[in-house]
């Protein structure tokens, strides 16, 4: 991967993952996508500069992957809360500099910050928020 610009991975190409990945290459970073889903990896081929199919629990396939080089990495892992963790874990026994991962609940997010997840997102909490505020602010013309 060439030199100077940030780069990326993203693991697990659910709704979250598949469009933090697209946003990324669109705006012309180098971004790796991993998922164990074949179709979904196919899905993004085209979009990102390498997609692979590899389980993220397994950590020689990570070490394979050369994820330890990159500066950021995304875990998108939702419903599988054990695989978030472990993945999160890995990454971090690694090395990334940068993890930011998606939590599923208050919990899963607390569990995710005590083993050194730099980040932490909720997105259905945080994009529900931002829907009720939306609704209140009072310089919001409605349509
Ligand atoms: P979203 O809301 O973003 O659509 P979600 O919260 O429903 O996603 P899932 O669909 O459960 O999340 O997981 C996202 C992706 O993560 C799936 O495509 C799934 O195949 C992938 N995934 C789950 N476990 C692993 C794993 N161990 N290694 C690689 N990919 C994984």
């Amino acid at each position: 991967m060439a030199k100077g610009k940030k780069q990326f991975a993203v693991i697990g190409l659910g709704r979250f993952g598949a469009s933090v990945a697209q946003y990324l290459a669109k705006m012309g970073y180098e971004v790796l996508a991993v998922d164990e889903n074949q179709e979904r990896v196919q899905d993004m081929a085209n979009v990102v500069t390498h997609a692979v199919s590899a389980d993220s629990t397994d950590e020689e396939a990570l070490k394979a992957l050369g994820i330890r080089n990159l500066d950021v990495v995304v875990v998108a892992i939702g419903q599988d809360i054990q695989a978030s963790i472990l993945t999160t874990l890995i990454l971090k026994d690694l090395g990334v500099p940068r993890i930011i991962v998606k939590a599923q609940n208050e919990l899963h997010g607390k569990v995710l910050s005590k083993i050194g997840a730099d980040k932490v997102v909720f997105p259905e909490r945080d994009m529900g928020l931002r829907v009720a505020h939306h609704l209140i602010s009072p310089n919001i013309i409605e349509h």
